[in-house]
């Protein structure tokens, strides 16, 4: 008999996940007997989660906001960069062992050179510094990126470039001070080839917090966020000559890379792209 595979993702809220979209359009397209469902679930929740999960044969799932750290103690292993992040978006059953991943970074790398944008030696400035701008920022820097990390709050931009510099990577962090910030920002901005807005802002349609008028035509903008799909920092780099990408690209190839993890083959990309972008047209 044919083996039939079971896949979810995890996460509060989670209804409006578009990851079952993209997975079983993939299994559709190379007649995969699978399933992949939401499951919402909180901190509370994880462990018994986990363990019916586990009894009930999955063979893997994708882990969401807010559970991605909280995962960590119910795995056997972490590959190092999701280590290194302290954050997992992909677990794999293997046997009786349970390994974690994270995807979100490589996704974001994938999605670029998918549409033909390299990051090597590129000048990248990241705005934010919670966890998407950490997967990102890493996975730039892997790839041979000069990264510059400006967050509200200065802290953490600064914890992120000394994970960065641990590593032996180029990172800078800039000061967005009251009288200095906006001339500082605007000489970054006017040398950066690749800008990333990492920060949740925008998901309420809010106006764009830092000036962009440094940006000049040819940078590439992407916004992380793809709901809305068009975010007034995306209008403002749009205006400045840049060429704009949202966050669907990255989130398509997140599922893509998570799809080859579990299954060991290269993922039915472009169905699972077309039934993505069909589904999150507003
Ligand atoms: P976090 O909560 O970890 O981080 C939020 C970041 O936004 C912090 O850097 C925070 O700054 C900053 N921020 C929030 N409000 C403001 C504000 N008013 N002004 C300036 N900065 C602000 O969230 P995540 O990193 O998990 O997610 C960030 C975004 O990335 C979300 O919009 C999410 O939808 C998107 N995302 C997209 C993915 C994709 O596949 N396309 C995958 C994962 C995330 P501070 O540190 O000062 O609080």
């Amino acid at each position: 008999m044919m083996q039939s595979y079971k896949y979810a993702v995890l996460g509060n809220p989670i209804e409006h996940s578009l990851s079952p979209v993209l997975h079983e359009a993939g299994y559709r397209a190379i007649g995969l007997d699978a399933s992949y469902e939401r499951i919402k679930v909180t901190k509370e929740t994880l462990p018994a989660t986990v363990q019916n999960l586990v009894e009930q044969k999955f063979n893997g799932w994708n882990v969401t906001y807010p559970l991605k750290g909280e995962i960590i103690q119910y795995l056997d292993e972490i590959d190092p960069r999701a280590r290194l992040l302290g954050a997992v978006n992909t677990v794999k059953v293997s046997g009786k062992r349970l390994l974690g991943y994270n995807t979100d970074g490589p996704g974001l790398i994938r999605g670029l050179t998918s549409q033909g944008f390299s990051t090597k030696d590129k000048k990248v400035t990241i705005f934010g510094a919670g966890g998407a701008a950490k997967a990102v920022a890493l996975a730039l820097a892997e790839t041979g990126a000069k990264v510059t990390v400006i967050n509200r709050s200065f802290e953490k931009a600064q914890n992120l470039v000394e994970l960065l510099l641990a590593q032996g990577y180029e990172a800078a962090t800039l000061a967005i001070g009251q009288t200095t910030g906006n001339r500082l920002l605007t000489q970054c901005l006017a040398g950066t080839d690749i800008v990333v807005q990492a920060t949740s802002v925008g998901l309420e349609k809010e106006k764009y917090p830092y000036p962009l008028h440094g940006l000049r035509a040819g940078t590439v903008a992407i916004d992380l966020i793809y709901n809305p799909p068009k975010t007034d920092f995306m209008i403002k780099s749009h205006l400045q000559g840049c060429e704009v990408l949202n966050g669907l690209s990255m989130l398509l190839y997140q599922g893509v890379l998570a799809w080859e993890i579990w299954l060991d083959a290269c993922a039915p990309v472009s169905e699972m792209k077309t039934a993505l972008y069909q589904s999150s047209i507003p």
